[in-house]
């Protein structure tokens, strides 16, 4: 249904030049960070978005939200084409979506308290003030397990996961629709890691919010994930419901990404074979023809140095970019 989707990037391309010189600058190359990459998020449903890092996975979640502007391509929010509008027509849409960021403290002012952080968007966006500013900071503390009595210490006397929850207050407190939640669980120990999920699992059904959910490797989706997608060198290369992909994922780089995760089981855990993938990704300046994947893909064909793979749906829902699948 058409009318289900939240968000839509529709053959969206991030170039970045490379400049030599240092009074004249001259172009002597582009990064292709984000390449002709379409896809949707449906309202209410969680995608993830997995890859190594330096694949793009950020970018792409920034452009989204237009803090990052695409070298070409559309981004659809609600129907409306972001990319059409200046920067005082985004404010008001920006006030939708929201990031959450790796490492919260990169993106707590120090200075301020818990309960300013908090406070601020409700301040700026909503001009809320005095007593109802206060007792909404209050439900929001509580809304995310902290204790409302914390609002007057500052990040630094929060532990990791305590100010992970202080940056999911502070990005729902005007309630978007849309959050980027970009490797939100990554810098924490893994005993935290399940409670921010469980957390913003509880805060989506509440609030029916939409996320893209970026992690560097596919255990970590799982969980939370209706759909994921999965990204190579700026380009999507497969994008499936999550079972699907976790059960017959097609596109060679999913399948050594999913064999490295490690199983549950101890005796199926013994027997996991590991898929090696040989050499590192290529730099971004100097792709080479054809697949990206091509260096390192173990099935590859000599059609694959030639031809770009173009994402198709190989099944229903399930879109693969290969020449082989
Ligand atoms: Fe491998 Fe070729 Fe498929 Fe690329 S198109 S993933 S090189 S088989």
């Amino acid at each position: 249904m058409v009318n289900d989707i939240l968000i839509e990037a529709k053959d969206l391309s991030v170039y970045f030049p490379v400049t030599k010189g240092i009074i004249r600058q001259r172009r002597i190359a582009e990064i292709k960070a984000v390449d002709a990459v379409s896809f949707f998020i449906r309202r209410g449903e969680t995608l993830g978005l997995v890859g190594e890092s330096g694949c793009g996975k950020t970018t792409l979640g920034r452009t989204l939200m237009q803090l990052i502007r695409p070298s070409s391509g559309e981004v659809f929010f609600e129907g409306e084409n972001l990319c059409r509008l200046k920067e005082d027509e985004l404010r008001p849409i920006r006030q939708r979506m929201q990031i959450i960021f790796q490492d919260p403290f990169d993106s707590l002012d120090p200075r301020m308290s818990a309960g300013e952080i908090v406070a601020e968007p409700l301040r700026v966006h909503q001009k809320i003030k005095g007593k109802r500013l206060r007792e909404q900071v209050g439900e929001l503390f509580k809304v995310v397990g902290l204790d409302p009595a914390m609002s007057g210490r500052y990040p630094h006397q929060f532990s990791g996961g305590q100010r992970q929850r202080l940056g999911i207050a502070r990005a729902i407190a005007i309630r978007p629709k849309f959050i980027v939640c970009d490797e939100p669980i990554s810098a924490l120990d893994v005993s935290i890691q399940a409670q921010i999920i469980n957390l913003l699992e509880d805060l989506q059904t509440e609030f029916n919010l939409t996320y893209l959910f970026i992690a560097h490797d596919l255990s970590v989706v799982r969980h939370i994930s209706h759909r994921v997608a999965v990204m190579y060198l700026g380009k999507i290369v497969e994008i499936a419901d999550r079972d699907a992909l976790y059960r017959s994922a097609k596109h060679p780089y999913t399948i050594a990404l999913l064999s490295a995760v490690p199983i549950p089981d101890p005796y199926v855990e013994s027997t996991r074979e590991r898929i090696i993938l040989k050499g590192e990704p290529p730099s971004p300046m100097a792709l080479p023809p054809g697949c990206n994947f091509h260096p390192r893909c173990p099935i590859g064909v000599e059609v694959c140095q030639r031809e770009i793979p173009l994402l198709r749906e190989v099944e229903e829902n399930h879109w693969v970019a290969c020449h082989l699948v």
